[in-house]
């Protein structure tokens, strides 16, 4: 932490935070600048409060130089974290592209978008079985019913699956189906829910709560981390803001700054951030062109019938064409890594 003193700040004010900062077993180290004096605070054991120093008299600001996640950070662990998922590697290399509808309504309708996205080169499939309503009244998922046609998905297609995990009473059974363990923008910070996913045998995606600043969102990964599940996908999928031109904000900067403070792998949603079709596209290519692992895209065959999301959605064409571009774009990434 660096403490950074008013321009007025006596020497007597300079020496009463030396002493506060000595007090919690730490060392300071005066810093002399051209106006003011700045106070660096060393050899701290755990995470320092700001509030033991910022009222203190003289005291301007004060900054954590430290960052509050550690099993995260890149300061822990330089490489990036590859994660496999039956045979699909998420983290490094290959783009990952996730697709598949919103919720899962019947089998046929999951296996023929699962036939779509396998052709046009999907690597998992997602769907929710659980899912979160903002009204108690809209269709809240087929629950295991939706889980085991999940896993006929995944025999018939070989492809793995991602489904959303809502609360603590059914995490075993969405532990039992799914491939990745998805949790939803609604619960990254449900704190019994990520202690429970960190205990999970199975890679967890955690989504960006719609208000995090990415600060919490990595404190909500170190939670599952803590609890020892190092594998650990974040999923950007926008934030709220004033705009209603959108569903949400993409927040497209917040994957070079992942990257430079995490070395989990971080994939982006369009889908929801977008809310709308014809923003999904330009989106995904964007997420592509600033170097995000992977992508999950909302795909329907017959989107006007949807029982979620279906404005969101893409044709299976339009996923097709995407999935295309995805690749070219990856490959001029490639050519040219930065
Ligand atoms: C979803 O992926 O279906 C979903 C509900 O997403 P989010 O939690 O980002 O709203
Ligand atoms: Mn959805």
């Amino acid at each position: 932490m660096l403490i950074v003193m008013r321009r007025d700040a006596g020497q007597q004010q300079i020496d009463e935070v030396i002493r506060a900062v000595e007090s919690k077993g730490c060392k300071a180290r005066s810093i002399p600048g051209g106006d003011r004096v700045s106070i660096a605070v060393l050899f701290n054991k755990g995470a320092l409060e700001e509030a033991w120093f910022q009222d203190l008299p003289g005291v301007k600001q004060t900054i954590a130089v430290t960052r509050p996640y550690k099993l995260v950070s890149r300061e822990t662990r330089p490489e990036s974290t590859m994660i496999d998922v039956g045979g699909v590697r998420i983290g490094g290399g290959r783009m990952v592209i996730i697709a598949g509808p919103c919720a899962v309504e019947s089998e046929i309708q999951a296996m023929t978008i699962a036939e779509h996205v396998k052709k046009a080169g999907g690597d998992l499939f997602r769907g929710g079985a659980f899912k979160p309503r903002t009204s108690p009244y809209a269709f809240q998922g087929l629950g295991e019913e939706g889980l085991k046609i999940l896993a006929k998905v995944r025999e018939t297609f070989a492809m793995p699956v991602v489904t959303e995990v809502m609360d603590l009473e059914h995490a075993d059974m969405v532990e039992a189906y799914a491939d990745v363990i998805q949790i939803g923008t609604r619960n990254m910070q449900n704190f019994s829910l990520l202690r429970r996913a960190g205990k999970a045998k199975k890679p967890v995606m955690l989504k960006r709560g719609m208000s995090a600043t990415v600060d919490e969102w990595l404190m909500a990964a170190e939670y599952i981390m803590a609890e020892g599940n190092p594998d650990v996908i974040l999923c950007e999928r926008g934030v709220r803001t004033f705009v209603r031109h959108s569903r949400n904000t993409l927040d497209l900067s917040a994957i070079p700054v992942v990257q430079r403070e995490s070395h989990l792998p971080i994939i982006v949603d369009p889908s929801h951030a977008a809310g709308f079709r014809d923003q999904v596209m330009p989106l995904a290519r964007a997420a592509a062109a600033v170097g995000a692992h992977g992508m999950m895209i909302e795909v329907h065959h017959e989107p006007e019938k949807a029982s979620s999301d279906g404005a969101q959605s893409l044709y299976p064409k339009q996923f097709e064409i995407l999935c295309r571009q995805i690749r070219a774009i990856e490959g001029i990434l490639g050519e040219n890594q930065a």
